[in-house]
């Protein structure tokens, strides 16, 4: 048996729509983009929404948005996805780390609120594993601080949050702009593909034209006021006013969108069957306990993992790896990377998670994942030696 760490869910539905897009041969920037747009922020509760082509350039444009000054400095958890924290540098601002609960694994908000001083003036929020970030308090010091706050949804497509007076709420719709990726392993896919959506509408529109080199070709006709004729005639005419990006996304990929959108509740519901079966089964064995304190209702979840006894980890691994079972580590904290350790000196910023992440091991969970390879998995830790 092969059990594969991460795999998209993709069949008919999403062939079906690509060929509709091949049929109207426009496969770039189009209607589709526009269709997939609409039905995102129909799903989560969005008056708009702006599709790209990663998360990655979401994260870009959110942060981009607010034209920060240079050299500003954005909070941030350390144990989270590079993609958190390179959207700080993009914009020539400083990342800042933040430590994480032991226990949630999400962005500490005593952490958060320390750290927080008057150089500060915006945080990414990720909900790590899928897992809802304690927003309560997060949006409390934020505005205490005076801070902006983007999430980071790439783990969490689709997740209400539980409790309290933001329940109900899709993840990514409790702060300023929700950021969501559609990289092939995360909740849903567009192949490589990501959405901004905010409950402000004028925080997203002008990104419209950020995503796209900066060409916007509509206001250049409200502001001269062309009557229809002239406005017709110029149909060529397009003016660029900011300095954008090529970070479009393109109609095959948001053909695939439409349809994986279809299935997203489907996908999170079984995922929380597959969880269910991985939780009953970690109850027996010993020495292996769960990641997250999983909370199966509204979820989203994007992995699961385990915590297992410090300084085994290599050897679970290939214990695993010897009867087919891919596994990962989600992740080693981002501070630590070459890149980031430019960014801070002195005692480690974020020792929670220094201190966990090695403990850490991701297991397979994909929504195409049978009940017997979940029991394959089981049975790998169980009989694992020692
Ligand atoms: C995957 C991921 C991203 C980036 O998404 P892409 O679509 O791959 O660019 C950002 N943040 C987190 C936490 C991620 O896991």
């Amino acid at each position: 048996m092969n059990v594969r760490l991460f795999r998209p869910t993709v069949g008919e539905e999403e062939l079906q729509n690509i060929r509709e897009v091949f049929d109207r041969s426009w496969l770039g920037l189009g209607p589709t983009v526009t269709q997939f747009e609409k039905a995102w922020s129909q799903y989560i509760g969005a008056p708009t929404s702006v599709a790209v082509n990663s998360g990655t350039a979401a994260l870009h444009l959110a942060l981009a948005r607010y034209g920060f000054p240079e050299g500003k400095k954005v909070l941030v958890p350390s144990l989270t996805f590079v993609a958190s924290a390179t959207c700080i540098l993009y914009n020539r601002l400083k990342p800042v780390f933040v430590d994480v609960d032991p226990e949630t694994l999400q962005v500490d908000p005593d952490d958060l609120e320390r750290k927080a001083d008057a150089d500060c003036v915006a945080m990414v929020v990720v909900h790590f594993g899928g897992h809802p970030a304690p927003m309560e308090r997060i949006l409390e010091v934020a505005r205490q601080k005076n801070l902006k706050v983007i999430e980071d949804c790439a783990h969490s497509a689709g997740g209400e949050y539980p409790t309290g007076a933001l329940a109900g709420r899709k993840l990514g719709m409790l702060s300023d702009i929700g950021c969501y990726s559609f990289e092939e392993k995360k909740g849903m896919t567009c192949g490589d593909g990501g959405m901004l959506s905010s409950p402000d509408p004028e925080l997203i529109e002008p990104l419209r034209a950020h995503r796209w080199i900066g060409i916007d070709k509509d206001t250049w006709k409200r502001e001269k006021g062309l009557a229809q004729e002239a406005a017709e005639s110029r149909h060529w005419h397009y003016e660029v006013s900011v300095l954008g990006y090529k970070y479009n996304m393109n109609d095959v990929a948001a053909a695939i969108g439409m349809a994986q959108l279809e299935k997203l509740d489907g996908f999170n519901a079984r995922k929380n069957e597959i969880l269910t079966r991985y939780l009953d089964g970690l109850a027996h064995i010993p020495r292996v306990a769960p990641l997250l304190p999983y909370h199966l209702s509204g979820s989203s979840y994007h992995m699961f993992g385990v915590r297992l006894p410090q300084g085994e980890r290599d050897a679970w691994i290939l214990h695993l790896k010897g009867l087919g079972i891919a596994t990962g580590v989600h992740y080693m904290p981002i501070h630590l990377h070459p890149l980031l350790q430019r960014e801070w000196e002195g005692a480690d910023p974020t020792p929670v998670a220094t201190g966990l992440w090695e403990s850490f091991l991701t297991l397979p969970m994909h929504t195409a994942l049978t009940d017997a390879e979940v029991d394959h998995v089981l049975h790998g830790l169980s009989s694992f030696p020692g």
